[in-house]
């Protein structure tokens, strides 16, 4: 069914009625890297005021949720750290409680101190380079498998190098049952003036020289879905995600027949909405700031 655009206040009351949870997905929707989009702090508040569950979900796996929840804190935003759902949480989560992470082994990580943080929170010892890490030009007969890696950890790494990239290549080649798994694989990142590469344009490297397919958790994949919804005991029924990308949000929301609405502040534009051949929204607005008038009663 082609997505419906609502702009009339009726419209938008009757969105808001007809859900008791929504997901948020952050960059794009919520904020702009460090800039909030306008009146959105109105909007996440009339909808607590209506008693609506609101859970953030994001792909950007650099930050921590304790971290995050500063900076909603720091952006006024009031949002609760088990309200937020990252894919370095998520990642975490599904090697501690699905696939049951033996406490012998460690992970290997590609990333930043987001995904460190969260897999020492579930109880998971990392090892690889860390930003702190000085760097030098590898010696090819320094890098070993590690027979203690059980799984290797990918994520967005803003320093990845050559050394980072053969330690995971022999993790996952020469350790019988290593685990390969990347928190996202966004093929850009949305950065202000242009679009750079996101982590699944690095993560291919490594798909390219393991000849592996990892375990990929954000969405638009089924494990973030999976943990989501069990998490939070959501009914698909009665919740709606709201989201800028159409390949990821809004494919998320469809692959757990969710209600899905799109906004028009990140990525998508209402023309990638209007081809047919793209996944299609539920609805779609311009802003979430939009649903700030139903405040003014
Ligand atoms: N990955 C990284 C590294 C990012 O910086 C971002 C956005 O800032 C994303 C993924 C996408 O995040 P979201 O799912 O909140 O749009
Ligand atoms: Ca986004």
């Amino acid at each position: 069914m082609p997505a419906q655009k609502l702009s009339a206040r009726d419209d938008l009351e009757a969105l808001v009625a007809r859900y008791d949870t929504f997901l948020f997905d952050c960059d794009g929707v919520i904020w702009h890297g460090s800039t909030l989009v306008p009146h959105v702090q109105a909007t996440l508040a009339m909808l607590r005021q209506r008693g609506k569950r609101l859970v953030f979900v994001t792909n950007n796996s650099a930050t921590s949720r304790k971290d995050y929840a500063k900076k909603f804190a720091a952006l006024g935003i009031d949002a609760a750290v088990d309200e937020i759902f990252s894919s370095a949480y998520a990642t975490a989560a599904y090697l501690a409680e699905v696939a049951r992470f033996p406490s012998d082994k460690v992970a290997y990580v590609i990333g930043g101190s987001g995904i460190r943080s969260e897999l020492r929170d579930v109880g998971i010892a990392t090892i690889g380079e860390d930003d702190t890490t000085p760097v030098s030009l590898p010696t090819l007969a320094e890098i070993e498998p590690n027979p203690a890696v059980g799984a290797v950890v990918f994520g967005i790494d803003y320093d990845i190098t050559y050394r980072k990239l053969a330690n995971a290549h022999l993790n996952i080649v020469h350790n019988p049952g290593c685990l390969f798994i990347a928190t996202n694989d966004d093929r850009t990142l949305p950065g202000g003036k242009y679009v750079y590469p996101g982590t699944g344009a690095m993560l291919s490297s490594l798909v390219h020289s393991t000849q592996r397919t990892p375990l990929v958790m954000g969405k638009p994949n089924k494990p973030m879905l999976d943990c989501v919804m069990q998490n939070y005991h959501l009914d698909p029924a009665t919740t709606c995600m709201v989201g800028d990308r159409l390949d990821t949000d809004i494919l998320f929301g469809i692959n757990g027949g969710l209600a899905t609405l799109c906004v028009l502040t990140g990525v998508a534009s209402e023309a990638d909405i209007l081809d047919p051949a793209a996944p299609q929204p539920t609805y779609y607005i311009d802003s979430l700031g939009d649903l700030a008038t139903l405040a003014e009663s």
